[in-house]
């Protein structure tokens, strides 16, 4: 990669919508905002890659006690408030604002907050709204398992949708300014949540069934749906939904890139590489500072920088700028049930 390049690339607005990082290094004890080697990204590689904005998923496997599922999370969301404090390179992103002022505060990580698995909220609508006052931006409904809110994907033989809780929270997630993210959910309430929805929603990190017949996968007529609705889907990296072979590389993440943008359009396809979510990152993306590598891939296939730079970024902050509120407070109060 020459100079140039790296100067362009480092133009390029770079957003993700998904990683499990920071979950996972407060579980093994190990600081975000240092360099490590035993994960896929941390602050000084998102930042040295040129990332802009990244939302930190935190997730808790299933467990049958809410209580310890919630705690787990708010720890997890506490964390990343301590390393908010102690680290002025990363500020966590409320409000259309702050994402406006993303290119200008250069020598920033945006951090957009996500939940990954509704189990956490305990079937209480207060808890979506404290979460939000804590700066929690994106909830994914549902992980693979069924919650309160709905079914995942693991429960797709039993064709339950939305709950009226999951209902509930859909509704109050638009009121609040939340970004809904369809990722793990089963057909049957996706297609629950397109009808309910009137503004856009996001699959955080999914790829297309056409390519890889994964029950995590969308289908092309889901893609359309989401692109209908104005949303993104970010395509990830894990191995078992680019490929049924043994291994993945770049050139299986560019398929899957390619096929949504077919099917849904260049302004619907986002990244969402789920690192430190997967086991083994597709050969050539090995870690987060690879991702130039990508970029590059993409201009090879003779694709114009105007459809690489919506995929990398615009995209996604399109939609958020939709989303997010105004001001975190007046969100907050103006909600009534
Ligand atoms: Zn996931």
């Amino acid at each position: 990669m020459t100079n140039n390049d790296v100067r362009w690339y480092h133009e390029v607005l770079l957003v993700d919508a998904h990683n499990d990082t920071l979950s996972r290094m407060k579980e093994a004890g190990i600081d975000f905002c240092q360099r490590q080697d035993c994960t896929h990204t941390d602050l000084p590689r998102l930042m040295e890659t040129g990332v802009n904005l990244q939302v930190l998923a935190v997730f808790a496997p299933p467990n049958p006690n809410k209580t310890v599922t919630l705690q787990k999370i708010l720890s997890y969301v506490e964390y990343a408030l301590q390393c908010q404090e102690n680290d002025s390179r990363l500020f966590i992103v409320e409000t259309k604002d702050d994402l406006m002022n993303l290119k200008s505060d250069a020598g920033k990580l945006g951090v957009i907050l996500g939940v990954e698995g509704g189990d956490c909220l305990s079937g209480e609508l207060w808890t979506l709204r404290f979460l939000f006052r804590l700066g929690v931006r994106l909830l994914t409904l549902t992980w693979s398992n069924r919650n309160a809110l709905a079914d995942g994907i693991w429960e797709a033989e039993s064709k339950g949708g939305l709950t009226s809780f999951g209902r509930q929270v859909v509704r109050e997630m638009e009121q609040l300014g939340m970004i809904i993210d369809v990722s793990h959910l089963a057909p049957a309430g996706f297609w629950d949540v397109s009808k309910l929805v009137n503004g856009p929603f996001i699959a955080s990190h999914s790829n297309a069934a056409a390519l890889c017949q994964h029950p995590r996968n969308l289908t092309d007529e889901q893609a359309r749906c989401i692109a209908d609705h104005g949303g993104v889907i970010g395509v990830n990296f894990c191995q078992p939904h680019l490929t049924d072979d043994k291994t993945a590389n770049l050139d299986d993440v560019i398929d899957h890139i390619e096929h949504f943008w077919r099917v849904a359009g260049e302004d619907h396809v986002g990244l969402g590489s789920d690192y430190d979510g997967i086991d083994t990152p597709p050969e050539g993306l090995e870690d987060v500072t690879c991702l130039p590598l990508l970029i590059e891939e993409l201009e090879k296939r003779g694709h114009s920088a105007r459809r690489i730079e919506k995929f990398m970024g615009l995209n996604l902050l399109r939609v958020f700028a939709t989303i997010l509120p105004c001001s975190s407070k007046t969100a907050a109060k103006t909600v009534e049930w």
